[in-house]
């Protein structure tokens, strides 16, 4: 008797594409026409993280690209899904991270006749993508999806798309194979090339010059692993830096030549600021006075040409890998004039700053309301101080908090990143407690940023991913209402935009869902309940923690800080 071949689909083509090109994780959300697709990943040994929504598992899938170095990978159904993964583009656009978004689609012979969840997603796609293609015909997947993998991660990292028709996910592979001659050749990820070599010398020169040089380090050179050489480069030109949000910990909080206390005063009086993987956007107040210097020079290592000389500024451009420039710079600079007074000065603010955030901290007695202080520095106190990887979002405790935690290695610490985008924390978290399975994800959110995707703390823990997440509530978005307030408000009819539900226990969430939750109120209470998560490393945990609705200091500066503009 004849013995049947065995028949593949699409969908194994797929699957054995993306495990052919290294992918380990997939995150996604199944439905038609993808479950399949999802089924044979896992077939391949490839993980699938389930989500609930399809913003969070393409957060998640960005931030694993961020921290692994290779494109995070995400699965939905088409329309709606895709419309909600859409998040996650942008997302990953503005952040330079690389994505690759794999969504079904309608049958190609149904398309135009309103077809379950149709729409054309390669169109909706590429303006938030590098790439964005459907594969000519089922045997062009898996050029397709080499090509998507390839480009998101050269160059300025960013996101890509693939389009996949459910009648090319269900076709039937007569001849299983025929698979492996489709499969790609694997060509180099990502290339990297040096910097222009005369800059380099010019920007040697400048450096020599500099009374009050500046290290401004991105989440670019923590993207690009540059620890090793940066930490060289600084130490031997013995000039202070400071990271940006993202940047923290490419070089440890606590070297001596970090200024992050002195943030304000740093940006006011350097004359030579050598950009490191970082772009003169908002969180950089675009370069401009009054925050910088008006004589103010930049040294701007990037992979990207057209970042370069962006905002106006005076920029020596060196254009290349940040690995690679700063080892060609550190080829150079032996020698700089930095005026000790400089440095002297910001060492005296950062520790005067240091001195009052402690006594912030301080403020009360052990049963008093918290504030962001006091509860900041109850929780700084008691977390390790090594293994803990940071996820930070919400806008209030994510500022305020930025500086009570320190970080001591790269990518350990996460937050709203380039789009201030809320709701990323629960998604972050998933991807990076993956990524660090010996570490402890520790998510310091708001109250309003954590309710964007509340729902995932269901993923986390099927996943069993013992996430320790504290949500800092404060009854709203920015200084929330007391329970007075709320309560006559809320009779008129005249509740602020930014109010929400005072004492929302979002710890009953996690217990909802299998997980352990604690609602504390003040010192005591917190430490307590900080304590026996702790003493839970498989458990997922949710420490709620109420604080005292209330406005926050007035800055000397607009918020934004945009550029002074000549009265025309
Ligand atoms: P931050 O928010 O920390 O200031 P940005 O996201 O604004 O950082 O900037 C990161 C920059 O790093 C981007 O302009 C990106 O092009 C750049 N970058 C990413 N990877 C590399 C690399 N390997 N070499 C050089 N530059 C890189
Ligand atoms: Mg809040």
């Amino acid at each position: 008797m004849a013995t049947q071949q065995p028949k593949a689909s699409g969908a194994e083509l797929i699957a054995r594409t993306l495990h052919h090109l290294g992918v380990t994780v997939l995150f996604g959300i199944v439905g038609i026409p993808v479950v399949e697709i999802a089924d044979a990943c896992q077939a391949q040994g490839i993980r699938f993280i389930a989500f609930r929504n399809e913003q969070s598992a393409a957060y998640a899938a960005s931030v694993h690209g961020y921290l692994s170095g290779q494109p995070g990978v995400c699965l939905t159904v088409g329309g709606p899904g895709v419309v909600h993964g859409l998040a996650g583009l942008l997302n990953a656009q503005l952040n330079c991270w690389p994505l690759v978004l794999l969504a079904g689609s309608c049958d190609t012979d149904q398309i135009d006749m309103g077809a379950f969840q149709e729409l054309d997603q390669v169109q909706v796609c590429r303006p938030y993508c590098k790439y964005a293609a459907r594969p000519a015909s089922v045997d062009k997947i898996p050029f397709v999806i080499e090509k998507a993998l390839r480009t998101a991660a050269a160059g300025r990292p960013g996101p890509t798309y693939v389009d996949l028709p459910a009648d090319y996910i269900q076709y039937a592979i007569q001849n299983p194979a025929a698979i492996v001659p489709l499969l790609p050749t694997q060509t180099t990820l990502a290339p990297k090339a040096q910097a222009d070599p005369q800059a380099i010398i010019q920007a040697a020169s400048w450096l020599r010059q500099a009374r009050r040089p500046l290290i401004v380090i991105g989440k670019g050179a923590a993207y690009a692993r540059a620890e090793n050489e940066l930490r060289q480069w600084v130490d031997k030109l013995g000039v202070p830096f400071l990271p940006t949000p993202m940047g923290k910990g490419v070089l440890p909080d606590e070297h001596d030549l970090c200024v992050s206390p002195a943030r304000s005063k740093a940006l006011k009086e350097a004359d030579v600021v050598v950009l490191v993987g970082a772009r003169l956007n908002w969180i950089l107040h675009y370069g401009a006075s009054p925050r910088w210097s008006n004589n103010v020079k930049y040294i701007h290592l990037d992979v990207h040409y057209e970042e370069l000389g962006n905002n106006g500024a005076l920029t020596l451009a060196l254009a290349g890998d940040l690995r690679l420039t700063l080892q060609q710079l550190l080829t150079h600079a032996t020698t700089t004039n930095l005026d000790p007074a400089y440095r002297q000065g910001l060492q005296a603010k950062a520790k005067a700053n240091m001195a009052k955030t402690l006594t912030l901290g301080q403020q009360g007695d052990d049963h008093a309301i918290l504030n962001y202080h006091t509860a900041f520095t109850v929780i700084k106190n008691i977390l390790p101080r090594q293994g803990i990887v940071y996820v930070s979002e919400g806008a209030n405790t994510m500022d305020i908090g930025r500086s009570y935690f320190d970080v001591q290695h790269p990518r350990q610490r996460l937050d709203a990143g380039t789009g201030a985008t809320m709701g990323v924390g629960m998604g972050y978290a998933i991807a990076a407690q993956l990524y660090y399975p010996d570490h402890r994800v520790v998510s310091i959110v708001g109250d309003s940023a954590f309710g964007f995707s509340a729902m995932e703390l269901e993923t986390a823990i099927r996943s069993q991913l013992p996430l320790l997440i504290i949500v800092i509530n404060n009854n709203g978005i920015y200084h929330g209402l007391d329970d007075q307030d709320y309560e006559s408000s809320r009779h008129n009819q005249t509740l602020p935009a930014t109010s929400l539900s005072p004492e929302t226990r979002y710890d009953m969430i996690a217990q909802a869902c299998g997980g352990k939750g604690w609602l504390v109120r003040n010192r005591i209470e917190l430490a307590k309940a900080l304590q026996e998560s702790l003493a839970q490393p498989k458990e997922t945990c949710v420490i709620n923690v109420l604080i005292a609705p209330g406005g926050r200091k007035k800055l000397s500066f607009g918020w934004m800080n945009a550029a002074q503009k000549p009265k025309l």
